[in-house]
């Protein structure tokens, strides 16, 4: 079924909205009214759009950031602005239930997080900010049901990798479409490169990022993609992060390979990870002791309860990893292996996620009641042998790298009885689809859970249909591979079943790109046993 391209978004459709009467309603509920509350903008503040996220049954974080250019014209680069959200049942806000001031301050780009509590559970709410004499745009969430609650279903899109250079954002454009109550983002939200011409469809702005600046400016250009910010501001979204948000290939503490070297790798970590919370509807808390006492992390993972009908988890497999293992030639970064000729693969003590994120993992899992247990983390969980010819060749950089590490997240899941396990995934660029096996390496062991691992919204995938047709035979706990297609998956969970669909952008680089449905998946409730569409 392929459906007809809608055309892109424009500036012109319901971006620009200077709303006029601002100022007296500003004035009305008693907030500072600030020296351009007069004269206005030179142009909208509001340019990179708003954004929800970590919704829970009472709350949900919104976000915005005052576009610098703007604030620069304005002569308030150095100052704090106060910022009004406002949270409303209505479109037109005339039934406004929650709002309140935030001052955005330049240490933190004029970023605005409003961590909004009291509002009602499985609710849609309406928000938006308020500066001086502009309105942003009208964003659209929800609350999370209430814990004891059981909804008779999750929908969510899940998405990864979206390379500025390498397409347009048409994904996003039909996800709008999907009647979604919230977005999984696993990782890889921008990449660090500079352009790279003449391959790149649309230029990256702005060189190598490796700096709070740069990273600030490279988030600024990707948010001022109308399609990116139209989905953002249709329903709340749940974000980790991956390699690129900091640099390729890094593990933990160790730098990656690409970009300039930068002498403290620790120092340029810790300006990504700021940045990436200036940019994202995430918690302060989270972000506290990285932005107040320069701690060298933050976190990004966590636990999301929907009701008693899923749990949702996020995973961070790249701030605590040990470093990918037997790189040929003592190079830094991401290779293949040969687990024969690499003894430190098998080594126990190799984390991919740290202890501490293990530990909590395990007791989230001990303590779950939920049907659905599904796990949103950054790349491919199943064994996957890159040699179809009868050797063994393995990526050292995802689960098949720190296979102890996995081993030890299976038996997690065995040992507390965890109820339908979903492994949601992305980093391949790459459609995969397999069984969660108790033991990769006997084909015949037991089925435990399920995973789907999508494709990016526009990066390349590394793998050719022919190659990976024959990857198919030598590891059969996968049944589907495709790596033509740039898009997102939807899975809807109900207390019955979950159904996947593949949807997929016909032509990444068209900005008009329109989509189909690759390819469609249901799998019972306490039957790990995928069942293709046909
Ligand atoms: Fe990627
Ligand atoms: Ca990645």
């Amino acid at each position: 079924m392929t459906q007809t391209g809608t055309p892109p978004r424009t500036a012109s459709i319901g971006r620009r909205r200077m709303i006029q009467g601002v100022a007296s309603t500003i004035a009305l509920i008693g907030l500072p009214s600030g020296v351009w509350g007069k004269q206005g903008w030179s142009n909208d503040p509001f340019s990179m759009g708003v954004a929800s996220g970590a919704p829970t049954p009472d709350g949900v974080v919104l976000w915005t950031r005052l576009d610098p250019v703007v604030v620069e014209a304005a002569g308030l680069i150095t100052q704090s602005i106060p910022v009004t959200w406002q949270v409303a049942d209505d479109a037109q806000f005339l039934r406004i239930v929650a709002q309140g001031v935030i001052q955005a301050v330049p240490a933190l780009a004029h970023s605005v997080h409003a961590e909004v509590s009291g509002l009602s559970s499985d609710h849609h709410y309406f928000y938006r900010f308020l500066a001086g004499s502009a309105s942003s745009t009208t964003g659209r969430t929800r609350t999370f049901p209430a814990l004891e609650a059981t909804p008779n279903s999750l929908r969510l899109a899940y998405a990864s990798c979206q390379q500025w250079g390498n397409g347009y954002y048409s994904a996003y454009r039909h996800m709008l479409d999907e009647n979604l109550d919230m977005v999984m983002f696993l990782g890889d939200y921008m990449y660090e490169y500079p352009s790279s011409r003449p391959k790149d469809i649309r230029p990256t702005t702005g060189g190598w990022a490796n700096t709070i600046e740069s990273y600030r400016q490279r988030y600024a250009l990707h948010k001022s993609d109308l399609d990116l910010q139209a989905m953002h501001a249709a329903a709340p979204w749940l974000i980790t992060w991956d390699d690129h948000e900091v640099q390729n290939d890094y593990a933990g503490i160790l730098h990656g390979d690409s970009g300039r070297p930068v002498e403290d790798f620790m120092a340029r970590r810790r300006a990504a990870y700021q940045a990436f919370y200036e940019h994202m509807p995430v918690r302060r808390a989270d972000f506290e002791a990285l932005i107040s006492t320069h701690n060298n992390n933050a976190k990004v993972f966590g636990s999301h309860q929907y009701g008693k009908l899923a749990t949702l988890y996020l995973l961070d497999t790249r701030q605590f990893r040990d470093p990918q293992a037997c790189n040929p030639n003592n190079k830094i970064g991401a290779s293949q292996l040969d687990p024969s000729t690499c003894a430190i693969w098998n080594d126990p003590q190799r984390t991919l996620l740290g202890t501490q994120q293990e530990s909590w993992l395990k007791r989230e899992f001990e303590v779950s009641t939920s049907q659905w247990n599904v796990i949103g983390q950054q790349t491919l969980l199943g064994q996957r042998n890159f040699d179809t010819k009868g050797g063994v060749r393995f990526s050292n950089n995802g689960w098949d790298g720190y296979p102890r590490a996995r081993q030890r997240l299976i038996e997690a899941m065995i040992q507390t009885k965890l109820r339908n396990p979903v492994v949601i995934g992305g980093d391949v660029h790459e459609n995969w689809v397999g069984h969660i096996l108790s033991d990769y390496n006997v084909p015949t062991s037991t089925k435990i859970g399920v995973e789907f691992c999508g494709t990016s919204i526009t990066s390349l995938a590394h793998t050719s249909q022919e190659k990976a047709n024959q990857m198919l035979r030598v590891n059969p706990h996968f049944i589907f591979a495709n790596t033509e297609y740039r898009g997102y998956g939807v899975a809807e969970f109900t207390p019955s079943g979950m159904r996947t669909t593949l949807r997929a952008v016909e032509d990444a680089t068209n900005p008009r790109s329109a989509i189909h449905t690759l390819a469609e998946f249901v799998v019972e409730s306490d039957k790990p046993n995928i069942k293709i569409v046909e």
